[in-house]
């Protein structure tokens, strides 16, 4: 399997990165993050109030082409209050791919409500519309309104896609899907600040979506997320339940309803607004980064990288190889790894975790498949500059 053309990808990901370990992905900083974090600590802003959360949150709803950005302190908090805001009750199911980071399950499961898996499609990574179709057709009964559960009784409620590596999924085709089943169209967000479907970017599709800023992500905040939604209501629902559901007062603490200590610090936020600034460079730069390794791998045979589905923009966060069948995906793990180059498999699918596993599931055959075909490769952007 490993040929004079895998050498010669080593050899061209150090040189290109100049390092001997190269990572899978780092966050790059300038002068804006150093000086906006500095002037926290100056004002002594560092917390729970301060400019730089206002700040942070309009500069996102901005570029997302939202009216509100709720920014908390993770990506599945942020996820977990989108849902909730967005209706998603207790014993509800909720539409997944199986093929997500474990923080779209985990999520849902706060809510007391349940995942329920179903395939993706070859072409995006993500949620298959037509196949979600046809399952909700079978699985499905539509019964005053809502879509109930043929097998298990209870209401499927909601539709989560999630937009992998930061490719957009098939929005126009899910949304209509979701229309037809009368379910709540909620983004993950997490990994697409940047990308656009049909011109407009993820995020703005659905009821209330959710966005992070981890440290692995585009753009990172160290850790927080954010919730996006046309809604003005829910946007403040949402502020008011990530805030400790605090009645507005001068000085008393009286709390209406049970809520969450979830609101992003003055500090990570500081950092996310010179982040920020710098997104479109970011996305140029990882686009060029496929540009030089599709060079490179298109002389290998049996492996392809995974380029932006069609009507999309994708600010390819992650760099993806595709792998044949006759291609083993751990001895290619193995020999990269083991020549510092960081690189990782897909997440293990969420129904074949321990906790998951007995969730409701559609047929998983393209998530099964992918699962042992995807590899991760180094995806820092270089030369972005200030
Ligand atoms: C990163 C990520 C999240 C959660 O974000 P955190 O900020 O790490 O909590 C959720 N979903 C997906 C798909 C992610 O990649």
């Amino acid at each position: 399997m490993i040929n004079p053309e895998w050498e010669n990808l080593v050899k061209n990901i150090h040189n290109h990165y100049h390092q001997d370990f190269v990572p899978l992905h780092e966050p790059t900083f300038g002068e804006s993050e150093l000086n906006y974090v500095t002037d926290c600590i100056k004002t002594g802003w560092v917390s729970s109030v301060g400019s730089y959360v206002d700040g942070f949150e309009k500069a996102l709803a901005e570029m997302v082409g939202v009216k509100r950005a709720v920014a908390v302190v993770n990506g599945t908090a942020a996820l977990q209050i989108a849902l909730k805001v967005a209706g998603v009750k207790e014993n509800d199911e909720v539409i997944m791919p199986s093929l997500t980071f474990i923080a779209t399950a985990n999520a849902v499961t706060y809510l007391q409500a349940i995942p329920h898996f179903v395939d993706v499609t070859e072409r995006t990574l993500g949620l298959d519309p037509l196949k979600l179709d046809m399952y909700l057709s079978s699985v499905g009964s539509m019964q005053n309104d809502v879509l109930i559960n043929k097998e298990t009784g209870r209401v499927i409620r909601a539709v989560v896609p999630m937009h992998t590596f930061g490719h957009p999924v098939e929005l126009d085709e899910l949304i209509a899907v979701c229309e037809k089943y009368h379910l709540i169209l909620v983004e993950d967000a997490a990994e697409s600040l940047g990308s656009y479907y049909k011109g407009k970017h993820t995020a703005s599709f659905g009821k209330v979506n959710a966005m992070s800023f981890n440290g692995n992500k585009i753009v990172t905040t160290g850790g927080g997320g954010a919730i996006l939604t046309d809604d003005e209501a829910l946007a403040n629902y949402a502020k008011h339940l990530t805030t400790t559901a605090k009645v507005p007062h001068k000085w008393a603490y009286v709390h209406d309803e049970i809520g969450y200590n979830y609101r992003m610090p003055n500090l990570n936020a500081a950092l996310g607004c010179g982040q920020l600034e710098k997104v479109e460079k970011f996305v140029e730069a990882k686009r060029k980064l496929t540009v030089f390794y599709d060079d490179i791998l298109s002389k290998i045979n049996g492996v392809t990288l995974f380029k932006e589905p069609i009507h999309t923009k994708s600010n390819y966060w992650l760099q993806t190889i595709l792998l044949d069948d006759s291609m083993n995906r751990d001895e290619v793990l193995t020999y990269l790894n083991e020549q510092g180059v960081m690189s990782r498999p897909i997440w293990q699918p969420m129904h074949t975790l321990s906790m998951y596993e007995n969730c409701p599931k559609g047929d998983l055959t393209v998530v099964e498949s992918l699962n042992k075909r995807i590899i991760n490769i180094p995806s820092t952007p270089l030369n972005v500059g200030e």
